[in-house]
């Protein structure tokens, strides 16, 4: 039988039913066994519980903590469950596929919009799956909601209230649940020796840029500390440029040795900064693309990436449109 370590973190999964659920002070392994005892014939489960959080709270010093937990258990087994809150999973995703490189097994994390022990839940047939499928050779850090297996790093939560409440709009699903399993071949494999890696750095600032916005807002971050500032942007990556132009504010980006990047507000397909004179202008002073990566996956890699080089916003922007752990389609893909 496989060995499955579930890591539970917190989170509406885990919280006492009610009107309004609030975190349990209750063993999650205790949960487990009463409202689903049947999962102890999919796989040998063992349980951590390195802390039970709103997912709202989670921060670079929890990543770190979850990803230690997998480094150090990863000969001993198949694969990893991490029951998390959904408000905050994408992220938590994105950074574990960024730390965990050769990632050998699966990582699936997954939570609900009901509790366990409510009668009318998502949790259990969450719960059920992703340790089933945390079983298969899927070595990816995946997203488990609603039937779909998701890579984490391509999700976004798409619903406050439905079962279906997440979405992978730039890449297809990695498996999905009905009847049978069906496994999709959109799986990574290693390539090399799995290794942590536990750098980060928050020196991150993003915003959704909207009509009429003021850029002179960020004229006094480009003295803090911060190093790549991320706009969410148009379409296919446009900004302003004629009353209340960003192009100014991206030049002085640049010019200080920090990083412009732009994202899209359209969660379907890829930033194009040459389509429009809007785009070329914030290209031209020194923005770059985050091509088909969610805003979510953006920012986590501008984390990590500045955590790697050591706050280098120039090693950033030469390695910010390098897959990862698949998080961007590469321009040279097909
Ligand atoms: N606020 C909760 C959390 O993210 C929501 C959830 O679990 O779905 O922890």
């Amino acid at each position: 039988m496989k060995k499955i370590l579930l890591i539970h973190t917190g989170g509406t999964m885990g919280m006492t039913a009610g009107e309004h659920p609030s975190l349990a002070t209750k063993q999650f392994e205790d949960e487990v066994f009463r409202h689903v005892p049947g999962v102890k014939n999919i796989a040998h489960i063992d349980f951590k519980n390195p802390f039970n959080i709103d997912s709202s709270n989670i921060g670079i010093r929890h990543w770190v903590e979850i990803g230690s937990i997998i480094e150090e258990h990863m000969e001993t087994y198949d694969g990893f469950v991490i029951i998390h809150g959904t408000d905050t999973m994408s992220y938590t995703a994105c950074a574990l596929s960024f730390m965990l490189t050769n990632l050998p097994k699966p990582v699936i994390l997954t939570g609900s919009q009901r509790p366990l022990s409510a009668i009318r839940t998502d949790a259990k047939n969450n719960l059920i799956n992703a340790i089933e499928l945390a079983t298969y050779d899927i070595p990816e850090v995946g997203i488990f909601f609603d039937y779909k297996l998701f890579r984490g790093n391509r999700t976004i939560k798409i619903s406050i209230d439905d079962f279906d409440a997440f979405s992978s709009p730039n890449y297809p699903l990695l498996a999905e649940v009905g009847l049978n399993i069906e496994i999709k071949n959109f799986h990574r494999t290693p390539t090399g020796i799995f290794r942590l890696h536990k750098n980060f750095s928050n020196d991150v600032f993003c915003t959704r840029l909207f009509p009429g916005f003021n850029p002179v807002t960020i004229l006094s971050l480009i003295d803090s500390p911060i190093r790549v500032f991320i706009f969410e942007a148009f379409g296919s990556g446009n900004v302003p440029i004629l009353e209340n132009s960003l192009v100014p504010i991206i030049q002085k980006i640049s010019g200080s040795g920090k990083l412009a990047a732009i994202t899209s507000q359209c969660v379907n397909g890829s930033v194009d900064l040459a389509l429009y004179d809007c785009g070329q202008q914030a290209l031209e002073a020194g923005a770059i693309t985050c091509g088909d990566m969610t805003t979510e996956a953006a920012i986590i890699k501008a984390m990590y990436l500045l955590g790697q080089f050591d706050g280098n916003a120039g090693k950033v922007k030469n390695n910010f449109n390098i897959s990862i752990a698949g998080e961007i389609t590469e321009r040279s893909d097909p």
